[in-house]
């Protein structure tokens, strides 16, 4: 391809919508072009890019004897009814674009795929002898993020590969899980990303063991802790540890009460009650206030007690609460904190008196929910939007306590008063048994569970792929059931599988760039060769690229010529900004038939002689393709 005829629009200066490089990087060097947030076009090099990417992760996923196909991206809402995710995709924090239809059917637009291939499962499996059997798609998926961001990486609408494979019994659905953790290694590998496999949070999804696989990269979001031995890692939503011990509280073997009272005026946060009485913040028990909000209209207040040097993992919290109360009341759909904003903004019947939120304790009592329920029509039952179940609040407590925090003997907490405390405080004097959970965030510098002589270190990653045994929580909700090899009925195990196509493009931007620009891998660079011109206006030059030029496309290799009559500076940047692996110059060398061979990474040069180009290109691509994808 010429380089004249490539549409190539390069920008000089940062875009200012950018914030990572990757993203400035792809916007700069023409790869993408922003249509509205979250929503971007994919222009023709890039699509090249996500071309060849498919093309690995179709190659890895046909060789474990997985089948393509295609499923529609409008998906009718009884299904995800049906499955019990409709509400929580589509309200409160929900991510499902979805619509109307003319004859008034709700319709969503396909963020994920269980509820279409479980239905489709239900008719075509029905017997033991069809099984395992794992379908994939690459396709586009609609979100509706709160947060779209970074380009490519947290788009409203991208490309993934998912894959959904069905079992006749666990033992299968583990062989096929373990099989695609081995594509998904491969995958990676082959497009040059070095990539880690981490313990997940299953999320929305459900079912119960997940990976996730990241791309290590300070612009990711995700945060993974590793030790150091390489046995453990885990995404931060899900990593367990050892917390640090307790300093005890003196005398609190003696402690049996409620603690005595303490005047902390001006002392809400940790750090002003441990610096006025030295108390060491591991002897606190901090209490969080939130509310929760289930699909069936449920708000239940919770009440979470942490130890004061902890902080709260938010996923661990809304797990634990879904499992005391989803099967009951539905999706659980957001966890806020409870603000006196909320309070005004939702008309909840919380009155704290004058108690700030640093000064509550553990045995806050209900009746602080008891406040006014005459006039507050909105709370307490009816006033809910057209088609959503009527609003009921609990007026007591979900009271849920960290192990670290279940676990003092006697500790300092909030007096439930203004300005006090109180020390020596027990649970059993708190008149209160907590069931130790575990709700705290594990960090870098924890030790680990594995081997306490190991400590836990952090990096930051994206999320490129994530694999989860689903069990069979879809095909029990949607009756996909079929005959086993005792001919007795039963629903199908399930696995699910997920790429983000897309977001792994940018992934490598991430990696594999320096200050000029992108250095793709060879395995998925737009073009693998750039053959530069450096003066249109002389004929050897021209003549012996052309010739270059053809004989290296003849040999089966992606070659852009750049033919434009622009100052050879300029080529040169758009050539180390755009990334193709491999740069030939034909510049004043040529009437001596001698060329330039420049490696974009690294940015090695040699002259060689044009008649040995191609043998030289034609190894350094190959193993480029081939190998480990890095190739250059
Ligand atoms: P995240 O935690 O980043 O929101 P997820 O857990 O929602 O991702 P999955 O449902 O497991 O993601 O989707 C499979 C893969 O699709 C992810 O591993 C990721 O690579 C990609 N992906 C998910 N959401 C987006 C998005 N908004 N834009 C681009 N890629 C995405
Ligand atoms: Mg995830």
């Amino acid at each position: 391809m010429r380089v004249s005829r490539l549409l190539l629009v390069t920008l000089r200066d940062d875009p200012a919508e950018a914030e990572i490089t990757s993203h400035k990087l792809l916007l700069r060097a023409g790869y993408i072009r922003r249509i509205s947030s979250g929503i971007y076009a994919y222009l023709p090099l890039l699509w090249r890019v996500l071309q060849k990417i498919s093309t690995i992760v179709r190659q890895e996923m046909d060789a474990t004897g997985a089948l393509e196909t295609l499923l529609p991206q409008l998906q009718p809402a009884d299904l995800w009814q049906r499955s019990g995710r409709w509400a929580g995709y589509t309200d409160g924090e929900g991510i499902m674009f979805h619509l109307t239809d003319r004859q008034g059917r709700e319709l969503g637009l396909g963020p994920t795929h269980e509820e279409v291939i479980t239905t489709l499962a239900a008719e075509l499996l029905r017997s033991y002898r069809q099984l395992p059997v794992n379908l994939y798609q690459i396709q586009t998926k609609f979100r509706d993020e709160i947060r779209p961001r970074f380009g490519l990486m947290r788009g409203r609408e991208f490309i993934m590969k998912d894959a959904y494979s069905f079992h006749a019994d666990e033992d299968s659905l583990r062989q096929t899980y373990a099989a695609m953790d081995q594509a998904y290694r491969r995958i990676f590998q082959r497009c040059g990303l070095r990539a880690v496999a981490v313990e997940a949070d299953s999320g929305a999804i459900g079912g119960s063991a997940s990976q996730e696989f990241m791309v290590t990269a300070e612009a990711g979001e995700d945060l993974i802790l590793t030790s150091a031995d390489g046995c453990y890692a885990a995404n931060q939503e899900r990593a367990v540890s050892l917390p640090p011990a307790a300093v005890p509280l003196p005398g609190g073997s003696r402690a049996a009460g409620a603690g005595e009272q303490l005047s902390t005026p001006n002392q809400s946060t940790i750090e002003q009650l441990c610096s006025a009485h030295g108390f060491d913040a591991s002897q606190l028990v901090k209490v969080l206030l939130l509310l929760a909000r289930f699909a069936d209209g449920l708000r239940q207040p919770l009440l979470v007690s942490l130890r004061g040097d902890q902080q709260l993992n938010e996923v661990k919290l809304a797990n634990a609460v879904s499992a005391q109360l989803a099967t009951e009341h539905g999706a659980l759909l957001s966890i806020d904190p409870l603000t006196a904003d909320l309070v005004r903004s939702e008309k909840l019947p919380l009155d704290l008196g004058a108690i700030s939120f640093g000064y509550l304790g553990p045995d806050l009592a209900d009746a602080v929910l008891a406040h006014d329920p005459t006039s507050q029509a909105g709370a307490a039952g009816g006033a809910a939007l057209p088609g959503t179940p009527p609003i009921r609040l609990v007026r007591s407590f979900l009271r849920l306590a960290d192990s670290t925090a279940a676990g003092l003997e006697a500790f300092v907490c909030g007096g439930n008063a203004s300005d006090s405390h109180r020390v020596g405080a027990s649970w059993k004097g708190l008149a209160l048994r907590p069931e130790p959970l575990d709700l705290r965030a594990a960090q870098s510098g924890d030790r680990c569970l594995h081997d306490p002589d190991q400590c836990l270190q952090s990096a930051r990653g994206i999320e490129v792929g994530h694999i989860f045994q689903l069990g069979r929580k879809y095909s029990e909700a949607l009756d996909a059931r079929f005959t086993n090899e005792s001919g007795v009925d039963e629903a199908l195990w399930m696995g699910c599988y997920g790429i983000g196509v897309s977001r792994l493009a940018q992934a490598a931007v991430e990696q594999h760039h320096d200050r000029d620009g992108i250095c793709w891998p060879v395995a998925i660079a737009p073009y693998e060769v750039i053959v530069v011109i450096a003066n249109t206006q002389e004929t050897v030059q021209v003549e012996l690229a052309e010739a270059l030029y053809g004989e290296l496309s003849a040999a089966g290799l992606e070659v852009l010529l750049d033919d434009r009559a622009e100052r050879a500076g300029v080529k040169f940047k758009d050539a180390d900004l755009i990334g193709i692996p491999w740069r030939v110059v034909v510049g004043r060398g040529a009437a001596a038939g001698q060329v330039e061979l420049v490696c974009r990474a690294g940015g090695a040069k040699r002259e060689l002689d044009a008649s040995a180009v191609r043998e030289v290109l034609e190894l350094e691509i190959g193993r480029g393709r081939m190998g480990d994808g890095l190739g250059t």
